[in-house]
């Protein structure tokens, strides 16, 4: 899968109790920077105001030294970020910074709210007037109700009245506040950078600032962290349901974090591995789609004893020249991003790995490019099964029409994308990779959603109905 089929969603990362606090949240930015790549921000609290910075762009191009001066206090959160509600628009960048009666606070979102529309009438109702076409936003309006006594408590009633996927960070002048929702869709870990705690989105953050793994937040699990110290209350109460989204194993996450507490890279190995034994082939060399199809290659050539190699080359410094993922440049965007390396794979016959084919178009561009470059066969295989749902939770997976695998055969597939065979992994054998198999949401492949979902409709249909400063809701 690449940029043109879908984007990535959100990464989030918090520090408490740092006095370099605003830099090592950029840092760890940095290493969430594959979560979101359309804007990124970091607000950070001095003990009396919030100060924050935030951009269109990535991580490297929003933040320079001179912003980073502005940034002076022990306690942050950042955001690395890509629309999955609301557009891609400046207005939207995270984290959101609000005053209200209570004094400051700043929050990061990951993931898909999926009442939003019913939550949004409510307060537009009472007065609220909304800044942004985000789901977070909608967060921050029902924790400043005024009813509440303390922001801990507001958000713990807040978190009852949410439905869907969410991991956030908050930040007032004197607190970091971490949640995470009840079925725990999208992964949040805490660490310890000596007397800092940290919270981060994936581990691979806490590895890059040097800090200490202590455990993922727990599904349902509100940490608060301020002078007083660490602690952890669940609102809800524990729950023993789980959805861990499957899709951070199979492409979101990056392989050298650890989520839902297996190491991707190992998980994508045994995908691979088990692709294998499901769908043989007769061929030369395995080669990936890369980056998201190396693991996955990796793990079918150990099995299958067909040679490993780099069949295709991918230009990691395109990514910024397409900000607009229109359908012109999404095309042109398929062209530059990789080449194949002729000498490598003219009259060999491939197994060509990747994680998914979301429309096929891109699929089917880089086959013939393969093909031009004198592949003689090309036997596909998927390390998970045909996408056919949309993802309500906070991936950006196009809307069921145009999910290749709603509307088409598997034959019809592989025809589609012009190659000799095409083996999708089973949602079983998938299943069979990860530890705690019962406890994933797999809905995008079975339909089967763990929580209500709204009716079909698209990320920017609130827009629609209640213009640009509506809040989205996604298909
Ligand atoms: S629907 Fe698919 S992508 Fe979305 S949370 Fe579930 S497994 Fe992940």
């Amino acid at each position: 899968m690449t940029d043109h089929d879908k984007k990535e969603h959100c990464g989030v990362f918090g520090i408490y109790g740092h006095r370099e606090a605003a830099k090592i949240t950029y840092l760890g930015l940095y290493a969430l920077q594959h979560r979101g790549e359309e804007s990124a921000g970091i607000a950070v609290s001095d003990g009396k105001q919030i100060h924050l910075h935030k951009g269109m762009g990535l991580v490297g191009e929003v933040f320079n030294e001179e912003n980073m001066e502005r940034l002076p206090g022990r306690i942050a959160i950042g955001h690395t970020r890509y629309s999955t509600t609301g557009s891609s628009l400046p207005k939207n960048a995270q984290p959101l910074v609000v005053n209200y009666s209570r004094g400051t606070m700043a929050l990061a979102h990951n993931g898909n709210l999926v009442n939003v529309s019913r939550l949004h009438d409510e307060l537009e109702a009472y007065g609220s007037i909304f800044q942004t076409t985000t789901d977070s936003e909608i967060v921050l309006h029902m924790m400043a109700r005024p009813q509440c006594t303390s922001r801990e408590q507001a958000l713990s009633e807040t978190v009852k009245l949410l439905e869907g996927a969410y991991s956030f960070v908050f930040l007032t002048e004197n607190q970091l506040m971490g949640v995470r929702d009840p079925l725990g869709f999208r992964p949040l870990c805490l660490g310890k950078l000596n007397k800092a705690y940290v919270l981060a989105s994936e581990t691979c953050a806490l590895d890059l600032i040097h800090a200490k793994f202590i455990r993922e937040v727990e599904p349902g699990e509100i940490i608060i962290i301020d002078e007083k110290g660490i602690r952890s209350i669940f609102p809800m109460g524990k729950s023993i349901r789980r959805a861990y989204c499957i899709f951070e194993h199979v492409y979101f996450s990056r392989p050298d974090s650890r989520v839902f507490g297996e190491n991707v890279q190992v998980v994508r190995e045994k995908l691979g591995r088990r692709l294998a034994i499901e769908h043989p082939a007769q061929a030369d060399l395995v080669i990936p789609i890369p980056d998201s199809g190396n693991a996955a290659a990796l793990g079918y050539s150990h099995q299958s004893e067909i040679p490993f190699a780099h069949g295709l080359i991918r230009n990691h410094y395109i990514g910024r020249t397409f900000i607009q993922p229109s359908q012109e440049i999404r095309d042109l965007n398929v062209k530059v991003k990789f080449n194949p390396l002729k000498d490598v794979i003219k009259g060999k016959r491939l197994v060509v790995v990747d994680d998914s084919i979301v429309r096929g178009t891109t699929c089917r561009n880089r086959v013939r490019s393969l093909r031009e470059a004198g592949a003689k066969e090309i036997h596909m295989r998927i390390s998970c099964p045909p996408i056919r749902h949309p993802c309500f939770y906070g991936i950006d997976f196009p809307t069921r029409r145009e999910l290749i695998a709603q509307t088409h055969t598997i034959e019809e597939i592989r025809k589609f994308v012009e190659v000799d065979t095409l083996g999708y992994l089973s949602l079983e054998g998938m299943l069979s990779c990860v530890a705690a198999s019962q406890e994933y949401c797999t809905a995008c492949y079975s339909g089967e959603y763990r929580t209500k979902v709204p009716s079909e409709g698209d990320k920017y249909s609130l827009e629609r109905t209640h213009g640009e400063g509506g809040v989205a809701e996604k298909a």
